[in-house]
């Protein structure tokens, strides 16, 4: 168009005459030149016009579909020109970040209000965090502001890519926001409780150990690690079966194939390890699966608890059940249960018992030997079961003391014929070596009346004792019954007890000493106090029959004070200064530090070494042990006073207490002893305790031994001392003084174990 106005005024210019008609046609052509583009122009823009009006409703056609597509996601997107000028914002995406639409588009992304902070806290620009990267594989985090105030962040993850514009060639950058908050709270949550589970583990008291799905160990903590005797690093990728008592290896097989399976969450079983040293350690395992979030196992998580200790008080739970092992006769626990049961649970019939004493026993014993006295004993046994022939229940309670249980309509009289045969039964003389010995005892027995039954077995049993002491007292082998209208309940034991009072203040109560050896070396170490009562009437009474009438505090104070004296009086006559005595002492007569007092006040006067006097107490008298006995204890262990546990294995306190109680050595109950070798249980039991004595270092003792074979299997299985009646009984000083045994030395620790070791732990 340009061109022909352009030709039309050229033409115009250069007009003559006849120009006036030529400038007319050049008008009119331009005006048809004008007219025509003008009309093109027209055409032309109505054209552009539809051709935008389509392009925009297509554009907000889309753009609404677009803006649905990115509201319903859960990714931001951020569309920006090459420059950083924003162009595109979706809903989430202002939400994320936290801004507002209007206050973002149009803008550059470099002057807007937003506070973006990198992994470490530190700020960072918007234009970096949103300008397109070229590896684009590894998103970026960053923190924006969090909705909860000030310090809050959320983290966010951006990726941003160039595009290149498809016409008009005009690049641009788009960006995906993706708000990562709840899962790095997830990982963050996972990773804390991971490492606090770490810890727990580490600080449990009991054993445990991550294990894969091979069963080898992966982690196992402290506790565990130190009941297999090793390290945990050590164990680290052992296979846990490894550990295993082979008897025991396949042991939770089963067991773990259901748990994979998923027919159970967890199982538990009881089952041997064998420690690096060998020892054999009893342990319940509790095993539970962790799966993966889709339900795919991990690995095992294990727990590991020390049973030992609780398996062999069990053994020895069994043990006492057992009968007497030399006659097969109940032994006294048997007896009490049953008393017990009979008593609490009363029936139309009486109950009632006769306590049997032979006579002369110990005299039997000094003159043919412990070997011709267990053959009594066991004749003696015979003898009562075949009197009793199934009328009543036999048990053995002591030496040479027998009880026969009778459950009858008419007891007093089955009790009177049952004494009646035995009589008779003794009557037969029995051959020991090739002497024809003549055997009597002396029995009284009681029916429980409803005073008698209140008392439970102590009472009945105490009724027929003191019977029992008439029919002594009147003579051998006689039997008196106990009747409650012409002697009272306690008549006879209150006449004893009012002359026991005379005897201990008068000191007539005295200590007889019996050897205690080295069982490797055959000398005599030391020697065990045990008091004796020489009555004007009844002759020599062993501590059986009155110190259980010591009811008086004051009196069993009194007399442990005179006999610890007399103790030290003994040893100061010794012509060595280190053989020792031990001085047995109950729990009644601690607590008030008059007995540590006195052992202390004799030390200094005799001028011994503490080591000199040990003080035994009774395993049964521990189990409760109150602050004060403890202290007391303390007290005497801590001046260098050795603490001996007597009758160890009979009370049923948690083997803990050795550990907890100030003790320096533990002396084995002859029960056990009296076993060895044929009774399997004694002998085991001999065996296990000795090594856990020996374990927790402490002094080991076993008294009662009475054979060869018992001194050497004991010594054996680690009992360092013995004494019994293979090597002599109990005898008054002077004769010991006057023996002149061969002594070697042998010294207790009072504090074997390291107050840091191990078992303190
Ligand atoms: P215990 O301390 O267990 O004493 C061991 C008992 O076994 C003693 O009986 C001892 O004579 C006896 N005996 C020693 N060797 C053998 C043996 O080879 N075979 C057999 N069958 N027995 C043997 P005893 O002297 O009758 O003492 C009984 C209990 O009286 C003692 O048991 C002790 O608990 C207590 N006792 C003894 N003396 C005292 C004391 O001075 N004070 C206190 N509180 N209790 C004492
Ligand atoms: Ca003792
Ligand atoms: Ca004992």
């Amino acid at each position: 168009m340009g061109g022909l106005v352009g030709d039309a005024a050229r033409i115009a210019a250069a007009g003559g005459d006849d120009g006036a008609s030529v400038f007319s046609i050049l008008v009119l052509a331009v005006l048809v030149a004008f007219a025509a583009a003008f009309f093109t122009f027209l055409v032309r823009a109505r054209i552009a016009r539809e051709a935008r009006d389509a392009a925009v409703a297509r554009e907000m056609a889309l753009r609404r579909q677009f803006d649905a597509v990115m509201s319903s996601s859960r990714d931001g997107v951020l569309i920006t020109t090459r420059h950083g000028d924003v162009l595109l914002l979706s809903d989430t995406a202002t939400q994320i970040l936290g801004v507002t639409r209007t206050e973002m588009l149009g803008r550059s992304i470099a002057r807007l209000p937003l506070r973006i902070v990198d992994e470490r806290m530190r700020p960072v620009l918007a234009q970096e965090v949103f300008a397109p990267r070229a590896d684009d594989t590894v998103p970026r985090i960053v923190g924006v502001p969090g909705r909860r105030g000030t310090d809050d962040v959320r983290w966010v993850q951006v990726s941003s890519k160039l595009l290149t514009g498809e016409e008009d060639g005009e690049p641009i950058t788009v960006t995906t926001i993706m708000d990562t908050s709840g899962l790095r709270e997830a990982a963050e949550a996972l990773n804390r409780s991971d490492a606090q589970f770490r810890k727990a583990m580490q600080n449990a008291p009991v054993g445990m150990a991550l294990v894969d799905l091979e069963w080898r160990l992966m982690e196992v903590n402290r506790v565990f690690a130190e009941m297999m005797g090793s390290t945990v690093v050590g164990l680290r990728g052992t296979p846990f079966s490894a550990l295993s008592h082979p008897q025991d290896r396949n042991a939770e097989d089963d067991q773990l194939q259901r748990l994979y399976d998923g027919f159970q969450t967890r199982f538990t079983c009881e089952k041997r390890y064998v420690r690096a040293d060998g020892h054999v350690v009893w342990a319940v395992l509790d095993v539970g699966l962790v799966r993966y979030a889709g339900g795919a196992p991990d690995h095992y998580v294990v727990q590991l608890r020390d049973t030992t200790d609780d398996r062999m008080t069990s053994e020895l739970m069994a043990h006492r059940a057992l009968h007497d092992p030399l006659t097969g006769l109940a032994n006294r626990t048997l007896l009490q249960d049953i008393l017990q049961r009979l008593l609490s649970d009363p029936d139309d019939a009486q109950v009632g018992v006769v306590a049997v004493d032979l006579d002369g026993f110990k005299g039997l014993n000094d003159r043919f030997g412990h070997a011709a006295g267990d053959h009594a004993l066991v004749h003696v046994a015979g003898v009562l079961r075949g009197a009793a022939a199934g009328r009543g229940e036999v048990a053995r309670i002591g030496g040479d003391e027998f009880i026969v249980v009778v459950h009858s309509d008419d007891c007093a009289a089955v009790m009177k014929d049952i004494a009646d045969a035995v009589h008779d039964g003794l009557r037969t003389p029995l051959q020991i070596k090739r002497h024809q010995i003549r055997l009597s005892a002396s029995m009284g027995f009681a029916v429980a009346d409803d005073d008698i039954a209140a008392g439970g077995p102590a009472a009945l049993l105490g009724a027929a004792d003191g019977a029992m002491y008439r029919a002594k007292a009147g003579g051998r082998g006689r039997t008196e019954a106990y009747d409650s209208r012409v002697q009272g309940p306690s008549e006879s034991e209150s006449a004893l007890t009012l002359e026991l009072d005379d005897a201990v203040r008068r000191g007539d109560l005295v200590l007889h000493y019996q050897p205690m050896y080295d069982l490797s070396t055959r000398k005599v170490v030391g020697f065990e106090a045990l008091v004796r009562w020489q009555h004007p009437t009844r002759g020599l009474l062993l501590p059986g029959a009155f110190l259980p009438l010591l009811k008086d505090r004051d009196l069993a104070v009194v007399l442990g004070t005179t006999l610890v004296e007399q103790a030290a009086e003994f040893l100061a006559a010794q012509p060595d200064d280190q053989t020792w005595v031990s001085i047995n002492v109950s729990a009644e007569q601690l607590g008030n530090s008059e007995f540590a007092d006195s052992v202390l006040t004799a030390i200094g006067k005799h001028r011994l070494s503490p080591q000199r006097i040990v003080v035994e107490l009774t395993e049964a008298s521990l189990v409760a042990p109150n602050t004060r006995v403890r202290h007391e204890l303390t007290e005497l262990r801590n001046a260098g006073v050795p603490i001996l546990l007597d009758d160890f294995g009979t009370g049923v306190s948690p083997l803990s207490y050795l550990r907890d109680l100030p003790v320096s050595g533990v002396k084995l109950d002859m029960s056990f002893v009296a076993g060895i070798p044929e009774d399997p249980a004694g002998a085991r039991v001999s065996r296990a305790l000795g090594a856990l004595a020996r374990e927790l270092g402490l002094a080991t003792i076993a008294e009662g031994i009475e054979t060869e074979a018992q001194a050497d299997f004991l010594a054996n299985c680690g009992w360092r001392l013995g004494q019994g009646w293979l090597f002599g009984v109990a005898q008054p000083a002077q004769t010991l003084l006057d023996m002149g045994l061969d002594t070697g030395i042998f010294l207790i620790d009072p504090r074997p174990r390291d107050e840091e070791g191990v078992l303190e732990s």
